[in-house]
């Protein structure tokens, strides 16, 4: 089976009654959201479709491939902790890591200065 061709296929994949849910069609786990089930059934199929140019690994997983980037230096961290230099795609894990790992260093200043600056800067 091609792997492409399977996620095409999940277009097609109706949801669980709850209107949110959706079964894998190969182990039957039931996985929230119709973007969590293309990527598990990736693990299935060995779908690999993003792929880095410079060191020839492929990955299946959009984020892991995004922090990959930007181990490499390509992609820019939006957010990235000062304190272990743990990498974040989205805000709200970065703050979520904050909270949780670094309480005493915790404070609006740190998050201040992980943020991108968008004030006075407007992209045409
Ligand atoms: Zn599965
Ligand atoms: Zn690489
Ligand atoms: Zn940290």
């Amino acid at each position: 089976m091609d792997p492409a061709e399977v996620e095409k296929s999940i277009k097609n994949i109706d949801p669980l009654p709850d209107g949110k849910s959706y079964e894998c069609m190969f182990c039957k786990r039931v996985i929230s959201g119709k973007y969590n089930l293309k990527i598990h059934i990736r693990t299935h199929t060995g779908y690999k479709p993003l792929h880095c140019n410079i060191c020839n690994h492929s990955w299946r997983d959009p984020s892991n491939f995004n922090k990959h980037l930007i181990r490499h230096g390509v992609r820019k961290s939006r957010y990235n902790c000062s304190i272990c230099s743990k990498i974040f795609i989205r805000k709200g894990d970065f703050k979520k890591h904050m909270q949780a790992k670094h309480l005493d260093a915790h404070n609006d200043e740190m998050i201040a200065r992980s943020t991108p600056k968008r004030k006075h800067h407007v992209r045409r």
